[in-house]
């Protein structure tokens, strides 16, 4: 379920609002400047009214927060994402100064019920559910195939969903279909030539087409396989799905296309050196890396 889908919030107008979106304590808890600190450090406009950020549309609102710069840390991203749980309908009353909530038109709550379903929401999703946590690869590559696989991270499909302002929906890769979590990892066409090349290379069936970020998930254990090698096997298409993100990003802010070849050896050279790292398998030399020749270290 979605928080910020149920919620309408009420807000005065005129004169008697003055509560500012990044400084003043509206939405319970938190004030979103320490909610969200790196957010508010790309913020434009530090001052900014919680009336002036919305704009009305006819039967809803829409947020509208102007930005220095897009997010480019993984710090930066994460607030991004847990920004989109913000409730984006708020309706103004007139004379009016009180903000409610209500929740699946059952009734009214008060602004301090937001913040409780929030967590609540984080609880049911939270890593230590993620059966596909994977301790040889980083915190933030686990993180982002987790928000992948349920559908939060932005991609344009999610931020039109939440009412974020952006020019095109298009898959800025192949200008050809809406750009969803599951379009720009699985069914991109300059995607699935990347996935192909990797299955090639770990020497497993390479007539599968992923259609969904859990498929390729889901993917390892229709394997037949040792526990070990298998891990291994999560860990190369964790570390594809995590590049083929990066790929997309630099395209949408930088305006490069990386080439397949350049991704694969991305792939290929970010999966050893984690594994190196952090795996049993840490005697693995880069040559029969290349060539996946592991089936005598790996049990
Ligand atoms: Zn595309």
């Amino acid at each position: 379920m979605s928080v910020s889908d149920e919620i309408v919030a009420e807000a005065g107008t005129g004169n008697t609002v003055k509560v500012k979106f990044w400084i003043d304590n509206w939405c319970n808890g938190k004030r979103f400047k320490e909610r969200f600190p790196g957010l508010f450090k790309i913020a434009r406009n530090k001052q900014v009214k919680v009336a002036k950020c919305v704009t009305k549309l006819e039967n809803e609102n829409q947020w509208n927060l102007g930005w220095v710069r897009p997010p480019n840390s993984d710090a930066e991203w994460a607030q991004w994402w847990n920004m989109l749980y913000l409730p984006n309908n708020v309706r103004f009353k007139p004379e009016s100064d009180t903000w409610m909530w209500k929740l699946n038109n059952n009734g009214e709550f008060t602004v301090a019920a937001i913040p409780k379903q929030i967590v609540k929401e984080d609880v049911l999703e939270t890593a230590d559910e993620w059966k596909h946590w994977n301790s040889w690869i980083p915190p933030k590559v686990n993180y982002f195939t987790w928000r992948a696989a349920i559908e939060r991270i932005p991609v344009k499909k999610e931020l039109i969903k939440r009412r974020i302002p952006i020019d095109n929906q298009l898959c800025l890769r192949c200008e050809e279909e809406e750009e969803s979590a599951d379009h720009v990892i699985c069914g991109c066409i300059r995607s699935k030539p990347i996935w192909k090349s990797i299955l090639v290379w770990l020497k497993v069936p390479t007539y599968t087409q992923f259609e969904r970020c859990t498929d390729v998930l889901e993917h390892v254990t229709s394997l037949s396989g040792s526990k070990e090698w298998k891990k291994v096997i999560n860990t190369v298409l964790q570390t594809t799905m995590w590049n083929l993100w990066k790929a997309r990003n630099e395209m949408e802010f930088k305006g490069n296309i990386r080439s397949g070849n350049n991704i694969v050896e991305n792939i290929m050279a970010d999966s050893f050196i984690w594994l190196k790292s952090k795996s049993k398998i840490q005697n693995i030399v880069w040559e029969r890396w290349v060539d996946f020749n592991i089936r005598d270290i790996v049990k």
